[in-house]
């Protein structure tokens, strides 16, 4: 076998077909493309107006098994996957992924354009700043951070008249209500448009929204994995006259806005989500949100463009779509319903869409299904479920993996008996896949150290553990030719009925969704919510958002709560220390254990690699 060159090395090799030539390929209108470059394109809406009666595709989920920490190949596979079914079977196909976060690419993991010869490209564009849109995202939530905290400190230190005066100034001798100011008075239940007949009980009504700076639940973002920012203490100048606070940083990708982004299916129903978003609660415990605060129109003005999908292309010429970026552990973990739903309608209905969910199925898929699904009302026909000899072998007992060191001897000799034990996290993956009525193809990426024995006993257990199907593959080394037998099998898997259903009715009090979620996908015991998680389960159920579905935040790295059980465990009983209500976005967000919210850089970085070639312009060393 020839040796698989860098992932930019072979990004580099490749010229890209002008993106242009890309989006008339797959049928799209010269007004309908927004360039950005030579490479990128952002692709207007009033496409899915136009394509409206046209039938949709055929939809497909890449998930996992539960990865080690250096990721099992899924992003790589469904490029691998969509190269096999459009540039070698002659389908008509789409890639829908997310884009990346700039934490990962600068801190422990690297890129996420897939790997080898099955990759998005150029992948510098693709893993740095795309066309902005995490970037649009950071904007508004800070945005809004800052509405937060300057309304606090305002309607502290002001007067209701004075604060009165300055909310609605003065415009040709009259005052006028702005279109944030008429929602906020309909809310109230005041039901007048003239300033000038609010009683001074509507004023004070209005101009206070009262809100309780220990019930703050907005956080300031960042794209960035700066962990000193968990926990800070705002507002420490004395212009600030004291009114510090307690706060902490989020990352990008996990904040509301790129799930209210990834989830949304119109421009209208962005603004809506972005206007029910809900920041603190008063002190008298209503809600606030962002319309409260005056800031939804903004927000929406802000990611006017970023609701555009990205139209980029794989390193065999077949077309992708880069759009949102939510993280799967502490965010929903799925790319965003307007690129799936464009891109179903351009490619037909004899035509595949092939979707990731991040992490493992436990996370990525379930989220997938019971959030994605339920928004957009999408029902996937195939799941395709990657399985790695390496990762397998650590749910068998194998030693621990660590990104940037050398795999242990284990992982590279043949050993079936620590494969065999740890197929069990396969199978309970399968079954996971299962409980949604979907049919299962497993892909097992092999590496170049797996031996045929290896790789035919995953098979022999996936298909033992009711996969439809379960096919070796080999597209890191030889790109969609190394995945035809794949592309194959999830042909004949969507022609199968599939028998769809949710896992749980979101009408069910919000303690029974996150046990069901906790004892069918993860197999524990029970849940125990902790004093802050009780408190929050009434609050929402009072304030009248119990029933949305759930968004858990739980390591990637085990079925359960703690990371270093691995395989499948049992006799656990998942803590959720608190919960958010993420409201524009729709849903809760369990907070199991100690998650941090915002990742940490190591020791060794990934940017002590990353550099410019000042010669040529030319990026190094990503990977
Ligand atoms: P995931 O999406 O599951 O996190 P990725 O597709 O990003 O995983 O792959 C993780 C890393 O492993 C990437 O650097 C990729 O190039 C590499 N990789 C994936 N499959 C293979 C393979 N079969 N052989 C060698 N390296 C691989």
């Amino acid at each position: 076998q020839r040796p698989v060159p860098s992932d930019i090395a072979i990004s580099r090799s490749c010229v890209p077909k002008p993106i242009d030539r890309m989006a008339m390929e797959v049928g799209l209108l010269s007004d309908e493309v927004e360039l950005y470059g030579k490479t990128k394109a952002k692709i207007q809406l009033s496409v899915m107006k136009r394509l409206q009666a046209k039938p949709d595709g055929k939809y497909v989920v890449v998930t996992g098994i539960t990865p080690t920490p250096l990721g099992e190949g899924k992003s790589t596979t469904t490029i691998g996957l969509v190269q096999a079914l459009g540039a070698h079977l002659k389908l008509n196909v789409f890639a829908c992924v997310r884009q990346p976060s700039q934490g990962p690419t600068f801190g422990i993991k690297g890129g996420a354009a897939g790997g080898g010869y099955s990759q998005v490209i150029p992948m510098e564009e693709f893993n740095l700043h795309l066309t902005g849109d995490i970037h649009a995202i950071t904007a508004a939530n800070n945005l809004v951070a800052a509405a937060i905290d300057a309304r606090i400190f305002h309607e502290n230190t002001q007067t209701d008249k004075a604060l009165y005066n300055r909310l609605v100034p003065l415009s040709g001798g009259k005052r006028q209500f702005s279109s944030n100011q008429v929602n906020r008075l309909k809310k109230l239940g005041i039901e007048k448009t003239d300033p000038a007949t609010l009683t001074e009980e509507e004023v004070t009504r209005f101009v206070r929204l009262d809100m309780n700076p220990d019930a703050v639940t907005w956080q300031r973002v960042l794209d960035t994995n700066d962990r000193f920012l968990r926990k800070i203490t705002i507002g420490q100048s004395p212009t600030e006259k004291g009114f510090t606070r307690e706060a902490q940083f989020d990352i990008t990708v996990a904040s509301e806005i790129m799930a209210v982004l990834a989830l949304t299916s119109s421009l209208v129903d962005m603004r809506q989500r972005l206007a029910n978003m809900v920041v603190a609660t008063s002190r008298s415990g209503q809600p606030i949100t962002t319309e409260d605060l005056g800031v939804s129109g903004a927000l929406a003005v802000l990611m006017r463009d970023a609701i555009k999908p990205n139209l980029m292309q794989t390193l065999e010429g077949t077309p992708v779509f880069v759009h949102a970026g939510p993280f799967a552990n502490i965010a929903h973990g799925n790319s965003s319903i307007l690129a799936d739903k464009i891109a179903l309608k351009l490619v037909g209905p004899e035509g595949f869409v092939v979707t990731e969910a991040g992490f493992g199925a436990d996370i990525g898929m379930e989220k997938f299904f019971n959030i994605k699904c339920r928004h957009s009302g999408l029902r996937p026909h195939v799941v395709v479920l990657v399985a790695t000899v390496r990762a397998l072998k650590m749910h068998g007992g194998g030693p621990t993996v660590t990104a940037g060191m050398p795999l242990p001897r284990e992982y590279v000799e043949e050993n079936l008996e620590l494969l065999e034990k740890g197929c069990c996290n396969m199978n309970k993956q399968i079954e996971n896949a299962r409980y949604f009525g979907v049919p299962v193809v497993v892909a097992v990426n092999a590496f170049k150290t797996d031996t045929e024995a290896e790789l035919g006993v995953i098979c022999d257990a996936a298909k033992a553990a009711g996969a439809f199907d379960a096919v070796r593959c080999s597209h890191w080394a030889e790109g969609g030719a190394g995945a035809v037998a794949l592309g194959q099998a999830v042909q004949r898997a969507a022609e199968t009925p599939s028998n769809f259903k949710f896992l749980y009715d979101v009408e069910l009090p919000i303690a029974d969704k996150i046990r069901i979620i906790a004892q069918k996908i993860y197999g524990a015991d029970d849940i125990e919510l902790l004093p802050e998680a009780q408190h929050k389960v009434e609050l929402y159920t009072k304030q009248g958002f119990g029933n949305l579905p759930i968004c858990m935040a739980k390591t990637h790295l085990s079925l359960s709560h703690e990371a270093d059980k691995k395989g499948v465990p049992t006799g656990f009983v998942v803590p959720v220390r608190d919960i958010r209500a993420s409201v524009g976005a729709g849903f809760l967000v369990p907070l199991v254990g100690t998650m941090p919210t915002i990742p940490g850089l190591p020791t060794r970085p990934c940017f002590y690699d990353i550099d410019l070639d000042p010669e040529t312009e030319q990026v190094n060393g990503l990977f």
